[in-house]
This record gives structure tokens, sequence and C-alpha cells, in this order.
């Protein structure tokens, strides 16, 4: 189960986003509120600074502004970034690390303020794990 409330906003089952100049509007499928939430520090995330949370890839629904939505990739051109041609906020990624995810933008969710949430991990995307030597 994931965080249901973010300062007093219940997370709906379906909740709806939109980027920052209202072009695009997406509602994702939050039965267990936001799940898996985290921040990443690798070239691209620690450029974007957002908070990112799990959706599975059939709980999101492009409401308006799919032809707005621009794609972007790099590196293994794995990963889907999706992001407004307008205003250029980030609104959800197809994961490198899970293709039967999208990581999506906390910040674009009606009504939450990401600054209220608490303690969110950090995802180690420069060094991975199994790269990592301990001591
Ligand atoms: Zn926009």
């Amino acid at each position: 189960m994931g965080i249901k409330e973010v300062d007093g906003v219940v997370i709906q089952d379906k909740h709806k986003a939109s980027c920052h100049c209202g072009a695009v509007e997406l509602r994702f499928d939050l039965p267990n509120g936001l799940e898996e939430l985290r921040r990443c520090d690798c070239s691209l995330c620690r450029r974007r600074g957002a908070i990112a949370a799990s959706v599975s890839l059939t709980g999101i629904q492009i409401i308006k502004g799919k032809e707005r939505l621009k794609l972007y990739q790099f590196n293994t051109k794995t990963a889907k970034h999706y992001f407004c041609d307008t205003c250029g906020i980030y609104t959800h990624h197809q994961r490198r690390s899970n293709p039967n995810q999208y990581g999506f933008n906390v910040a674009c969710l009606e009504g939450v303020n990401p600054l209220k949430l608490e303690s969110i991990p950090t995802n180690d995307g420069v060094n991975h794990p199994a790269d990592r030597q301990s001591g």
C-alpha cells in the first residue's frame, strides 16, 4: 500500500494530472495511492528534479494533448521520457529498470504538493549497486 494522502489531499483511485500550461491532461490509476516514490540522481533526473511514483502501463489515460507530448530518449534509448512541447514539464516516462511500468511526475497530480512528502528515497542512478565497493 502506498501513500494515500499528501498534506490533507486524498489520492484518488483515478487521479487527474496535468502539465503546467494545461495542454496535456492525464489520469492515473492509483488504487493503492502513491507507490515506489523516489528521486533519482542519474544525469537526467538530477537536472529534472522531479519526485516520481509508479503506475502500470495500463494505468495511464491521456485525456487531452497526446499530440503535444514530446518524447526524449538518451543513452540506451530504452526509457521513454515524455514532456509537454509547450511548457516543457515532464509528465511521465516508461522505465528502463522496469518497462512494464511508467514513472510519473508526482508534482503534476491535481492538488498535490510534492514538497509535503516526507523522506523520499533516492535511487542511485549514477552508480549501479552492483558496481559499488563497500568500505
Ligand atoms: Zn504544458
